[in-house]
């Protein structure tokens, strides 16, 4: 069986209550690969899990997609032998194909990809491509968003289709609909005299197609982490409060950085009546927070950037803002992985960082620029460990399919869903960040 362990070089470990790290990762099962967690012995299809790392602890959905096993001739090809039969296949596709990667692939995915971003650059990239296919190396939702962003007669395909997202898990259509019943028999369906309605639902874009169509059926949009704030101006323009799903902390990070006081941005927590809320509470809310995370960036803390500060004073901690709101506070600077890429880029020579984001995206950088010290805040290494699951023998297995003529793994959003989505996705491109 091929592996690749992961091996990242970080700042110096220590574990999370402060005791040497006796392992480089957060689960020392990341390093036996994707294998290990498609497999679940002794049940065929494999249940949905989300495997070993830093959505561990989440729970995964019985309407997380499952992949199947892929042919053995995948699993155990050495990856030089993968690379090369990926480059193959690629030259043979050549414009019928475009492979999209995302920041927190792994480098041996990515050095394929054709165009790298975060999901907001790979969304407008999947809105201009006129290739036949779109591989996909990313996560479940930024696939679904690139069907809808592509013409019928397009494919886009998931190498692994367990490549799902736990914080897009957290929100499902009927907890969603359950919540805006009740805020409708809190707040009522009537505009005010300024013509804003109660509440506009805002979901992040880590969510699954059927919520960016909830948003389009109810005068509400999609956000990234690009253009949370510019989103929530245009939603305060015609609602007299947001509710946003599933990112507690993109949330809580950008209606604070507008001036929205936190006592007006309860938590909604979708397994309790009126979300955990006393109804007297609610009017008075602007933006109401559904309680779900990023396994990966809520693991972030401040005790991480006092040692940060402490190891080198020059440093500039930079995180993205779905860390918790005291790491964003006690950061240099809080953006998207967009930013954080553009910020790294443009700093001076002998400039150091400490980067509260993905390890692979940290570990780029740090590659791309020798000149600069960058080091990730957390010091155990902890992936995207759903991301972690494009392995190179499935990007070889759906490339190699697509040669023969036989689209694999594709993703096709419901066209009953798809046209509702398409009304939120193409209001958040309108708006300019
Ligand atoms: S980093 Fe977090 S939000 Fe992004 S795909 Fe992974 S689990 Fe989802």
């Amino acid at each position: 069986m091929t592996t690749t362990p992961l091996q990242i070089g970080t700042r110096p470990r220590r574990a999370p209550d402060g005791a040497p790290a006796t392992s480089g990762l957060c689960d020392p099962a990341l390093a036996d690969g994707p294998w290990a967690m498609d497999a679940v012995p002794g049940q065929a299809p494999p249940a949905p899990v989300y495997g070993p790392g830093s959505s561990n602890a989440d729970v995964a959905p019985p309407s997380t997609p499952v992949q199947q096993r892929i042919p053995e001739e995948y699993r155990r090809a050495p990856v030089a032998e993968l690379e090369e039969r990926i480059a193959a296949a690629k030259a043979e596709l050549g414009e019928r194909l475009v492979v999209l990667g995302h920041y927190y692939q792994r480098d041996e995915v990515v050095q394929f990809a054709d165009f790298v971003g975060d999901s907001y650059q790979l969304a407008q990239q999947a809105t201009t491509t006129s290739a036949d296919h779109v591989v996909f190396c990313g996560v479940h939702f930024m696939a679904e968003t690139a069907d809808l962003l592509t013409s019928p007669e397009q494919s886009v395909v998931l190498p692994n289709l367990a490549a799902g997202c736990s914080m897009a898990d957290m929100a499902d259509l009927d907890s969603v609909t359950a919540c805006w019943e009740q805020l409708e028999a809190v707040y009522g369906t009537e505009p005010d005299a300024e013509g804003r309605v109660p509440v506009v639902p805002v979901t992040y874009m880590n969510s699954s197609a059927a919520l960016k169509a909830f948003c389009g059926d109810h005068g509400g949009i999609v956000c990234t982490s690009s253009n949370a704030a510019a989103v929530l101006a245009w939603a305060f323009e015609r609602g007299r409060r947001v509710l946003f799903f599933p990112d507690q902390h993109l949330g809580r990070n950008t209606g604070s950085a507008m001036g929205v006081p936190l006592e007006q941005m309860p938590l909604w927590d979708p397994r309790k009546p009126l979300g955990g809320n006393e109804a007297e509470a609610l009017l008075d809310a602007r933006v109401l927070l559904w309680r779900g995370w990023c396994s990966v960036h809520q693991r972030f803390t401040t005790a991480q950037v006092d040692a940060a500060r402490a190891a080198d004073p020059a440093v500039r901690v930079v995180v993205h803002p779905e860390c918790p709101k005291e790491v964003v506070d006690a950061a240099d600077e809080a953006g998207s992985t967009q930013h954080i890429e553009r910020v790294v880029r443009e700093a001076a020579p002998g400039t150091s960082f400490a980067i509260g984001t993905e390890i692979n995206m940290v570990r780029r950088l740090a590659a791309q620029h020798p000149d600069l010290t960058i080091a990730c805040l957390d010091p155990v290494i902890c992936p995207c460990s759903t991301m972690y699951r494009i392995h190179p023998g499935y990007l070889a297995w759906v490339l190699e399919a697509l040669v023969r003529g036989e689209v694999l793994n594709r993703v096709q959003v419901d066209d009953a869903v798809a046209a509702s989505a398409r009304v939120a996705l193409q209001r958040m491109l309108e708006v300019r960040p």
